[in-house]
């Protein structure tokens, strides 16, 4: 797969074309299809320019919101055959996210990305977007001087230069999914954060950014390759391309180039458990990945139960517990959402989401249900080391591959067939249960992070403690203080609005530097229907765009004022991703 394209800041698209060799492994298949959403296609030629057949379909029900079907017809013979398209994108390309310069931190130049997972990649070009299917590409882009454009994959030489433009070239030579061909343009500056990496990023956060993830970023990769048994580091560079605040994720693992949301760049390392999870989809997820959608718990359960090993490996084992909780109370918070959305299928591990946007269906349980089940089976196969082997043997046995839930399964068992208690596991709980799993998380983890943190949280629901500091917390012990205390209101508990002025008095909570200890604030404000905190979540709602965030947090100010609600969400519609956009539209009801 070759792709070439122009960026044109002007009309916000993309341009230009795209080569696929594509070879058939039964000498009678007579077409190749490819998805599209959204996309000029100007011509398909073959290899000596010749034009080709090829018709667009529409596919019935509800999977016509997902795109179409380009079909194009390949000559007699098993090829290989070069299928080459002309197109451009337009403003309705679900992958691309345009910024103008005043969104930007320097305010200077226009900044555009893409994220194509989940089923966006067919928005940025015509191609078999199922991650299923793993191919090696290279990407050349234009861009405006003096832009620069990052993409997933190694560079292929220097940038070269001509009236006004810049073309980058970049490879990927390990096979991947659609969803990992990304690039950002935007006006950078790069600096060393390690022995094979470097962070990309605005002037005025470059700095910031080398100082959060410098050194790390190594510990995180060699200890991320021990706990995967030694697997090898398939990928040459590791770097990280930090993106505005609007991102709707996190981190996005796109190989050589991971992106960050600035979001996760405090200033003080406390949200750095991201780039150990980015880390670790170099094995799982890039290198073995879920073949549907429905499996997505193998990219990110995997990926999180090992992130956390990680940070257990170099701060101990009580800071592992710390984490585990936090992960613990996201899921709680997730499945009440979910539950009360009337979606307590999306609770499942393996949920059924045929005709679903796997976007819509994205949550925090196949993170967190997902670590939850791979530590529980820590437990019942006897611990990190034997799970360290199995890990090893897990990557080597699919890497290169995209595999379902029942793969997994039948590895699993085998690996431990030795081991008596691995009859006592019960798949179908875990992986098609509803809701919280039947696991005492805090019978196994290591509790001492925990105590402070939960008494910190009775305190307050019983008194008014001005004598109790919680600033010599880790942030993640303030998480859960804010968690435990959203979770009383749930219980029907109830947090006075004068407590929740001296919190903000006493802790400063409104103005934390800290998205994950804001996010929390702000939605106990909210459930408690406290007008103290609407200002910090006008603010937090105009400056932050992930969707773990932004969605329950509109779900909470809509139950509190639905007309702010509205009017917030129309002043920053344009500030978020399409995709969450979409979705904040449909909880509005707008
Ligand atoms: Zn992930």
């Amino acid at each position: 797969l070759e792709i070439e394209l122009k960026v044109d800041f002007e009309r916000q698209l993309f341009s230009g074309r795209c080569k696929l060799l594509v070879e058939k492994l039964n000498s009678k298949v007579s077409h190749v299809l490819l998805d599209v959403l959204e996309l000029n296609i100007h011509s398909i030629t073959d290899a000596d320019g010749e034009p080709v057949k090829w018709e667009l379909i529409t596919p019935e029900g509800a999977r016509a919101n997902f795109g179409k079907a380009l079909l194009v017809t390949l000559p007699r013979g098993k090829g290989p055959f070069q299928v080459n398209v002309t197109y451009e994108t337009t403003e309705k390309s679900t992958a691309i996210q345009w910024l103008t310069k005043e969104q930007t931190t320097g305010k200077r130049q226009p900044l555009c990305f893409t994220q194509s997972q989940a089923i966006c990649g067919r928005s940025l070009l015509p191609c078999q977007d199922t991650p299923s299917v793993k191919a090696p590409f290279s990407i050349q882009v234009t861009v405006p001087q003096p832009l620069m454009a990052v993409a997933s994959g190694e560079p292929s030489g220097e940038p070269t230069e001509a009236d006004g433009l810049r073309t980058f070239t970049y490879a990927q030579e390990v096979p991947v999914m659609s969803y990992l061909i990304a690039v950002v343009v935007g006006e950078f500056e790069s600096r060393e954060i390690g022995r094979r990496s470097r962070c990309y990023a605005e002037p005025e956060v470059v700095e910031a950014a080398r100082k959060e993830f410098t050194d790390i970023v190594d510990e995180f990769l060699d200890t991320a390759q021990k706990i995967v048994g030694g697997a090898k580091y398939e990928w040459g560079s590791y770097n990280v391309a930090v993106l505005p605040s609007s991102f709707a994720y996190g981190g996005m693992e796109n190989p050589n180039c991971t992106f960050m949301s600035a979001s996760l760049i405090p200033g003080d390392r406390s949200l750095t458990p991201t780039l150990a999870h980015e880390i670790v989809h170099s094995w799982i997820g890039n290198l073995v990945t879920n073949a549907y959608w429905k499996d997505f718990w193998l990219n990110e359960g995997f990926t999180r139960y090992i992130e956390r090993r990680i940070l257990g490996n170099i701060n101990g084992a009580a800071f592992r517990g710390l984490l585990l909780m936090v992960g613990y109370n996201d899921l709680v918070k997730t499945v009440d959402m979910l539950n009360k959305q009337g979606s307590p299928g999306l609770t499942r591990l393996e949920p059924d989401i045929d005709d679903i946007d796997p976007d819509d269906a994205f949550s925090r349980v196949p993170y967190e249900k997902g670590s939850l089940f791979l530590l529980y089976l820590e437990q019942v196969v006897g611990g990190e080391e034997q799970m360290t082997k199995y890990l090893g043997s897990y990557v080597e046995r699919f890497r290169g591959r995209s595999i379902q839930t029942s793969d997994m399964k039948a590895h699993f068992l085998e690996f431990f067939k030795g081991v008596e208690k691995v009859k006592e596991i019960d798949w179908e709980h875990w992986l098609h249960g509803e809701g919280l799993p039947d696991f005492d998380l805090t019978a196994h983890v290591d509790k001492t992070l925990l105590e402070e943190s939960r008494s910190a949280a009775d305190r307050w629901l019983t008194e008014l403690p001005e004598d109790l500091a919680i600033t010599s917390m880790k942030a993640q012990q303030v998480m859960l203080v804010l968690d435990h205390l959203i979770n009383a209101l749930a219980d029907g508990k109830e947090l006075s609005h004068n407590k929740l002025a001296a919190m903000n008095r006493l802790y400063n909570l409104s103005g934390t530097r800290n998205v994950e200890i804001g996010f929390r604030w702000c939605l106990l404000g909210c459930r408690s229907k406290w007008t103290g905190c609407l200002e910090a979540t006008e603010q937090f709602l105009a400056k932050h765009g992930r969707g773990v965030y932004v969605k329950p947090l509109y779900i909470a100010l809509k139950a509190f004022d639905a007309a702010r609600a509205k009017a917030v969400f129309l002043n920053n519609r344009n500030f978020y991703m399409s995709v969450i956009s979409r979705q904040i539209s449909s909880i509005l009801g707008e």
